[in-house]
């Protein structure tokens, strides 16, 4: 089959059902215990390729990530994933990545990545799981190592503190660790490769497409496709839309969305999806635990790239392909999907949004992007078949 096919609509000439290579997600969270098992299957459904960020409890040495990724395995096995062809993992970078653990990283197959996520004193807020790494400028010996193997660094790149150790604001953290920090690194280390983690200002995507050596490149999220930080103030969901970090300003959800709907090689399908028990999102807002589960991310991303190109919807699928289905595994060295390895999405209005999904054990739920019992439910309209 050549792909995208898209059969539209007879009457509205719109897009009813698509059917496409099958995607990947670079950049998701799996937690563990009960949640990892509630959550597990619903997040690696309609997937090729899945690379996991465990930082509940980070992940700093192989055999850790090892018996985390049989972990999650047993479940994928459990639950019937064949067409899965397999789970990434990254260590969360802090002093007890040597050399040495970059060397070996290098000669195995599960372990890709170290995961650099911002660094700052007990106490302050960073991003679930931050606080435990070491500063980059501390990293020199690692981050020679990754230039030589080729292993790569991905970060959530926000400055917690300014240089001065005055706590910024959420919404400058990422521009400010772009000029002060960013460009210093890819001037030192002119080999490292780079993943620029859920990518949410413009300052961000000038950095990545100032690169075009291959080396440098971004996941993004669909959450930063659809949303800024005015949408905070707008629906009675707000507290799961809360993810650190979020798209600040109309201008920068522009150009993230204009790289993710280039076909740019750069820029790769990575969800963040984040999953929390509804216990620790139903807080104040600003007390709300950071990240959005995204089960519906593959129709999340079409809805946004058809909206985009409604006048060419060929077009708009063709780029789709290139970010969710072509470009990650490019980067990561692995095979393409073949020809007639594809998922199908659906013109859809009653279960585009998933309802929450149980945990039985924890006696709660995790309730997804934009699902709510009031009248203000997101509204996709597309779902995976
Ligand atoms: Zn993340």
């Amino acid at each position: 089959m050549k792909t995208p096919e898209i059969v539209l609509d007879d009457a509205t000439g719109a897009p009813v059902k698509i059917t496409v290579l099958r995607p990947s997600n670079f950049h998701a969270h799996f937690r563990r215990d009960a949640l990892m098992r509630a959550v597990t299957p619903l997040q690696l459904r309609g997937y090729k390729y899945v690379l996991a960020m465990p930082n509940t409890g980070p992940i700093r040495a192989i055999a850790e990530a090892h018996t985390y990724y049989d972990e999650l395995m047993r479940i994928a096995d459990e639950e019937g994933s064949d067409k899965l062809s397999g789970i990434l993992m990254t260590l969360y970078h802090t002093a007890d990545i040597t050399p040495a653990v970059i060397e070996q990283i290098a000669k195995q197959k599960i372990v890709r990545a170290v995961k650099h996520y911002p660094t700052h004193r007990p106490g302050q807020e960073g991003t679930t799981g931050s606080g435990f790494g070491r500063p980059l400028e501390e990293a020199g010996e690692m981050l020679r190592a990754m230039e030589e193997t080729g292993v790569p660094l991905l970060g959530h790149f926000e400055s917690v503190e300014d240089n001065d150790g005055r706590m910024l604001p959420h919404s400058e953290r990422e521009g400010y660790f772009v000029d002060n920090y960013l460009w210093g690194l890819r001037d030192k280390y002119p080999k490292l490769r780079i993943c620029f983690e859920h990518c949410s200002t413009r300052k961000g995507v000038e950095f990545v497409k100032a690169d075009s050596s291959g080396r440098t490149v971004c996941t993004i999220t669909p959450q930063h496709l659809w949303f800024t930080a005015d949408d905070f103030g707008r629906y009675s969901w707000r507290n799961h839309l809360r993810c650190m970090p979020y798209v600040k300003t109309e201008d920068d959800r522009e150009a993230v969305t204009d790289l993710a709907t280039s076909g740019d090689m750069r820029a790769i399908a990575g969800d963040d999806t984040a999953p929390h028990l509804s216990a620790a999102k139903d807080k104040p807002f600003e007390q709300a635990a950071c990240g959005c589960y995204l089960p519906h991310a593959i129709a999340l991303y079409v809805a946004k790239f058809i909206k985009r190109g409604a006048t060419n919807p060929q077009d708009a699928m063709n780029s789709y392909e290139h970010f969710a289905c072509l470009n990650g595994p490019r980067f990561w060295g692995l095979p393409v999907p073949a020809d007639d390895d594809t998922v199908t999405i659906r013109y859809e209005t009653r279960r585009d949004i998933p309802e929450p999904t149980p945990v039985p054990e924890d006696n709660d739920f995790v309730i997804p992007l934009g699902w709510t019992a009031g009248s203000d439910k997101l509204k996709i309209g597309y779902a995976l078949d």
